[in-house]
């Protein structure tokens, strides 16, 4: 199918919409995109700190806060944002509807709080786009189709919305917008000097957000390599500074970009096979009530599988020290992060520090990057 021209997938970030006068502002830039003829569906984020609030809140109420009832709190926060983005477009004269997740035909697995999107059927925005209304999207929420339950697509799910709704329409554009100048080599608040890159293949924006930047949830972009969604990260003031991902793909062998996850866990289980091994943590991560960590690595050395896990925090915090219950799976070490370099041909090599070394060798390891000519 050929793109759609005309339909643009705008995407703002939570401290892009952190006030009511920003509200205000993204929706006039909005209403004037509309009124130079486009088709807009937009995807909202919770505003400001919300998500993190109401983490709080939850915690404040309970210590182990139930999982479906979490996802029916947090989804309260983009559907607070989608609201006003409408009140807002209305005010202006700007045709505009908004939807939740469900409304909007998100349909994902069944895993509070790290639901994956499986299918989406958005009958209602193509409804609303062919009657020429702004269609605004609260983001990072979807409903699992066998139990209508409500679910949320994990921390920054928000982008996946966006590329998903994008990948779905054929849009021409997918655009994230936020309060950063696009993707960086490396986290500007470790390496200064961290480069901005114009344009970047997705296989490589794929990499580093995988291995912890923390520019655009990883999964959004596995969803918009695998289909093809041109994607641009920019800042959400302006429209025009970003970073350009497409599907090409560099040949050149140089270093690209160093990323890290602060905290990291190594495991390791008796298991024949790898799938084994995922099995025990989904299942441990379900006893405990807790979302199943991202698997970063999993090998298998001399009859003994090591895996390498990450996740929030606490979430990680908690599921570590609940590892003495498991049967399957052995704490390793904590307190350790990854480091990992990207290669311009999609190769990622990482290392695993422990935590207090981890920006040293970041920086040690970007400066083979502000060498290059
Ligand atoms: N509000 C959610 C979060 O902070 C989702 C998102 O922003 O995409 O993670
Ligand atoms: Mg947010």
């Amino acid at each position: 199918m050929s793109t759609n021209q005309n339909l643009r997938v705008l995407k703002f970030g939570g401290s892009s919409l952190a006030t009511p006068e920003q509200i205000r502002s993204v929706a006039q830039n909005i209403f004037n995109l509309h009124q130079s003829g486009k088709k807009l569906i937009v995807v909202v984020s919770a505003m400001g700190r919300t998500t993190d609030q109401l983490l709080t809140l939850a915690r404040q109420v309970s210590k182990s806060p139930n999982r479906r009832e979490l996802d029916m709190l947090l989804t309260t926060g983009e559907r607070v944002s989608m609201a006003l983005m409408s009140m807002a477009l209305h005010d202006l004269g700007c045709p505009s509807i908004s939807f939740t997740g469900s409304q909007a035909g998100v349909m994902t697995d069944s895993s509070h709080s790290n639901a994956r999107i499986l299918e989406i059927k958005p009958f209602r925005v193509a409804e609303a786009l062919a009657e020429n209304k702004v269609v605004v999207l609260a983001g990072f929420q979807g409903v699992d189709p066998n139990s209508k339950e409500i679910t949320t697509l994990g921390r920054g799910g928000s982008d996946t919305t966006a590329v998903a709704m994008a990948a779905h329409f054929n849009a021409s554009r997918c655009e994230i917008l936020k309060d950063v100048d696009g993707v960086f080599s490396s986290d500007p608040k470790i390496v200064n000097s961290a480069r901005l890159y114009a344009e970047l293949p997705l296989t490589i924006l794929y990499e580093f957000c995988f291995w912890g930047a923390k520019v655009l949830n990883y999964r959004s972009v596995e969803w918009a390599r695998q289909k093809k969604v041109p994607l641009f990260i920019g800042r959400s003031d302006n429209f025009k500074i970003g970073t350009q991902c497409s599907s090409e793909t560099f040949s050149s062998p140089s270093l690209m970009g160093v990323n890290s996850h602060i905290n990291v866990v190594e495991l390791s289980a008796k298991a024949a096979h790898i799938s084994e091994a995922t099995h025990s943590i989904t299942d441990f991560s379900d006893q405990l009530g807790l979302p199943a960590p991202q698997i970063l690595k999993a090998e298998i050395h001399d009859g003994d599988l090591k895996l390498l896990i990450t996740n929030e925090s606490e979430t990680l915090n908690e599921f570590a020290n609940s590892l003495a219950d498991s049967k399957d799976l052995h704490l390793s070490r904590r307190d350790i992060s990854s480091v990992t370099e990207t290669y311009a041909d999609g190769r990622s090599l990482t290392h695993i520090v422990n935590s207090k070394d981890r920006e040293p060798l970041i920086q040690k390891l970007h400066e083979k990057i502000e060498h290059e000519p």
